[in-house]
C-alpha cells in the first residue's frame, strides 16, 4: 500500500437494515429534521431514510470518493451501548453498524478501509477483536461518551494489549457530542485515553477534545498537554467545518501540533465553510469557490487545504493504520 494515499479517516456508515445489512437506525420524531438535513446535505432524498438507505448511502459515498481528490476513506462501524458488565443497553441506542458489514464492504471496494467498533466490556470482546483482525480491520473506533466506555477500566487491559500487539490503532471520540445520546459526559475528557496509550496503543483523539456547544467544557488544552507526554497520540480534524470546534484551527496549523494531525471529515456531518470564512481562515473567493461543491468530502478536503493544513495531514494516517497481511479484494 502506498504511503502517499490521500485518506479521509473518519467517515461514518449509516443504514436502516434494508437489504439485510444488520444496520439499525432509530428515528424518533424529534430527530427527523436533523436526519433529513444530513441526508440532503450528502446528496440523497429524504425518502431514502425510509427506503433502501443502506445501498443508496454506500453508492453515494463511493461516487463521492471516486470523484474527489481522495484515494480512500476509512469507514466506521458503530458498536452498541453496553454497561460496565457487558450487558447491552438498547434504550440508549440510536444507530448500529455491524463490524461484518464494514469488513465486507472493504473487501468489495478498494476505496474503503475498514474500522471496526468493539465495546471492551463485551464478554466476547477479545474473540470479536480476533475475528475483526482476521477480517482485515485497520482501525478500532469507539465513542466513550455514548457507548459508555471508560478506557481507564483495568478490566479492559488485556483487550488494549491485544490491540497493541496486532498494531491496531484506536480512534476515540473526545470532546462534545450532539448527534448521539450522551451516557457518560465525564468521558469527553481525552485524559481517559492515557491508559490505552500506556498499554502501547497508537491513539487518535477524534476532534482533539474540542467542545461543540458554547456552554460545555473544552478539553483541547488537555489534549495538547498529552501530545507532549505521549508520542503515539494524534488528533483528527474531523467536524472542524462546523461552528465552535473550528476555532482551534490556527493552533493546529502550527508546529508541534501540525505534525500530529490527521484528516477526517466526520461524514455525513455537514461541511459549512461559513465558519472558516467569518473567522478569516479562508478568504471570500475560496469560500465561494467550494461552498457550491456538492461533493462534501471534496469540499471538506479543499477547505482544509486552503486553511493551510499541509499535504502530510492528509497522508499521515497511512503510517498509523494497521498493516494488513495481503488480502485480495474481490474487485479492482
Ligand atoms: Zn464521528
Amino acid at each position: 500500500m502506498s504511503e502517499t494515499r490521500i485518506i479521509d479517516m473518519h467517515v461514518h456508515l449509516v443504514g436502516n437494515g434494508a437489504g439485510g445489512t444488520g444496520c439499525r437506525l432509530k428515528q424518533p420524531f424529534w430527530r427527523w429534521p436533523l436526519s433529513a438535513f444530513m441526508v440532503r446535505h450528502i446528496g440523497l432524498e429524504t425518502s431514502a431514510l425510509k427506503g433502501d438507505l443502506d445501498r443508496l448511502y454506500v453508492e453515494k459515498l463511493l461516487n463521492w470518493v471516486r470523484t474527489s481528490s481522495l484515494d480512500a476513506v476509512v469507514i466506521l462501524a458503530q458498536e452498541q451501548v453496553y454497561d460496565e458488565r457487558g450487558r447491552p443497553m438498547p434504550e440508549h441506542e440510536l444507530a448500529y453498524v455491524p463490524n461484518e458489514y464494514v469488513l465486507a464492504l472493504a473487501q468489495q471496494h478498494a476505496e474503503f478501509l475498514p474500522a471496526v467498533s468493539i465495546h471492551p466490556a463485551r464478554p466476547d470482546a477479545c474473540e470479536e477483536l480476533h475475528r475483526c483482525l482476521a477480517g482485515g480491520a485497520v482501525l478500532m473506533k469507539c465513542l466513550p461518551v455514548h457507548q459508555n466506555i471508560d478506557c481507564r477500566d483495568r478490566r479492559y487491559t488485556p483487550f488494549w494489549e491485544q490491540m497493541a500487539e496486532a498494531g491496531l490503532p484506536l480512534l476515540a471520540h473526545t470532546g462534545g457530542e450532539h448527534t448521539l445520546p450522551v451516557v457518560r459526559p465525564d468521558l469527553r475528557d481525552p485524559r481517559i485515553l492515557e491508559w490505552p496509550l500506556q498499554c502501547g496503543l497508537t491513539v487518535i483523539a477524534a476532534h482533539c477534545g474540542t467542545k461543540s456547544a458554547p456552554f460545555e467544557p473544552d478539553y483541547f488544552d488537555a489534549f495538547v498537554q498529552m501530545l507532549e507526554r505521549y508520542p503515539r497520540l494524534y488528533g483528527d480534524i474531523s467536524a472542524f467545518n462546523v461552528p465552535i470546534r473550528g476555532r482551534v484551527i490556527p493552533r493546529c496549523l502550527k508546529a508541534p501540533l501540525r505534525d500530529r494531525m490527521v484528516h477526517g471529515s466526520d461524514y455525513p456531518v455537514p461541511v459549512l465553510g461559513h465558519w472558516a470564512w467569518l473567522n478569516g481562515f479562508i478568504d471570500w473567493k475560496t469560500f465561494r469557490q467550494w461552498e457550491g461543491q456538492p461533493n462534501v468530502l471534496e469540499r471538506d478536503y479543499q477547505l482544509k487545504r486552503a486553511m493551510g493544513f499541509p499535504p502530510e495531514t492528509f497522508t499521515r494516517i497511512n503510517q498509523l493504520l494497521r498493516k494488513v497481511p495481503h488480502m485480495d479484494k474481490l474487485t479492482h
